[in-house]
């Protein structure tokens, strides 16, 4: 199937960088969120880090122009109706996800084909709950998306052939490079990614290790680019430890135990960057190791 429209549900830091992708390989983008707010800060973003793809070479000025031309924004879901491809990248909650899809489903095209970016969510169960479980795939882009070459495709149990191929096809025009996992918790990147976060965490609590010296030797010895404390700030310390839980909920094993030291973290409101203080506090010049 030729892909040529897109709509994206969800304007967040992932809606947001999807979008970016899309429009610059040539797609025509239509980014839905409930929030007037989020889509006028996605559409700045987007500009935002358009400019620093010029400024370094990347791109032209020209190639931004066509890209903001292509992204049409929308607070009215059924607007997305049209579109050939859905990807949805709304709130990580699984009552809101099946509501969109559900929302979205009289206006589809029989063809079109539904996406959602989920990070940890089952990839069967909101297909399950749809008109087409056929043409429903995990399409995982990682964050931030304009930077990170990786696209995980999952498929679903009864995700068929040509819905993957399609999306094969789609990755490759966006200049990206697809792997492909099947549908268990948390796939392949955060299925290595998380529980080497959380054993960080508890080299910390056990006190074999400080922050600085434990980041310092994943770096300098492990060749990582960043510290696993300071991966897991960014990612947010919310975010990993609900896909801790859901690692140890779906498989059912110990050695996905989350670190309590993790849990207190969330507990307390430090959730990394976003909130300024994780790992490290960062309201300061430079971030300060708070243990
Ligand atoms: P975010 O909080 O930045 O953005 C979510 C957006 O969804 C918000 O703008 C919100 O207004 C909007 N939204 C909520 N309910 C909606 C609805 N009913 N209809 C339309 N929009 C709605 O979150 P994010 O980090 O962009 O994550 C989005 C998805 O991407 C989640 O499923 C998450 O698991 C996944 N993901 C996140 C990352 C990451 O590093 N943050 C990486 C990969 C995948």
């Amino acid at each position: 199937m030729d892909i040529r429209t897109v709509g994206v549900v969800g304007a967040g830091q992932m809606g947001n960088g999807i979008a970016h992708v899309f429009a610059l390989a040539g797609f025509e983008v239509t980014m839905h969120d409930i929030s007037e707010d989020a889509l006028g800060s996605a559409l700045s973003t987007i500009g935002k880090n358009l400019d620093r793809q010029v400024s370094r070479g990347k791109i032209t000025e020209d190639d931004k122009a066509a890209a903001l031309s292509r992204i049409k924004t929308t607070k009215t879901l059924t607007d997305l109706g049209a579109s050939d491809l859905i990807i949805e990248a709304a709130t990580e909650r699984e009552t809101v996800k099946t509501a969109i899809f559900e929302d979205l489903q009289p206006h589809l095209k029989p063809d079109t084909i539904l996406t959602s970016n989920t990070s940890s969510i089952s990839i069967t169960r909101l297909a399950s709950r749809t008109d087409r479980p056929e043409k429903f795939m995990g399409f995982h882009f990682m964050n931030p998306v304009p930077v990170m070459q990786l696209v995980e495709l999952i498929r679903g149990i009864a995700t068929d052939e040509a819905t993957y191929k399609t999306l094969l096809g789609v990755v490759e025009k966006l200049g990206k490079t697809a792997a492909s996992a099947e549908d268990f918790p948390a796939f392949i990147v955060n299925r290595i990614l998380m529980p080497m976060i959380n054993e960080a965490v508890y080299t910390l609590y056990e006190g074999v290790g400080s922050v600085k010296s434990i980041d310092e030797s994943m770096k300098l010895g492990a060749n990582h680019p960043m510290g696993p404390l300071e991966l897991a700030d960014f990612i947010g310390l919310d975010t990993c430890l609900a896909i801790m839980n859901v690692l140890h909920d779906g498989l059912a094993d110990t050695k996905y135990r989350p670190c309590p030291l993790l849990t207190k973290y969330v507990e307390a409101g430090w959730l990394g960057r976003k909130t300024s203080r994780g790992f490290y506090d960062y309201r300061g010049e430079t971030p300060v190791p708070t243990r």
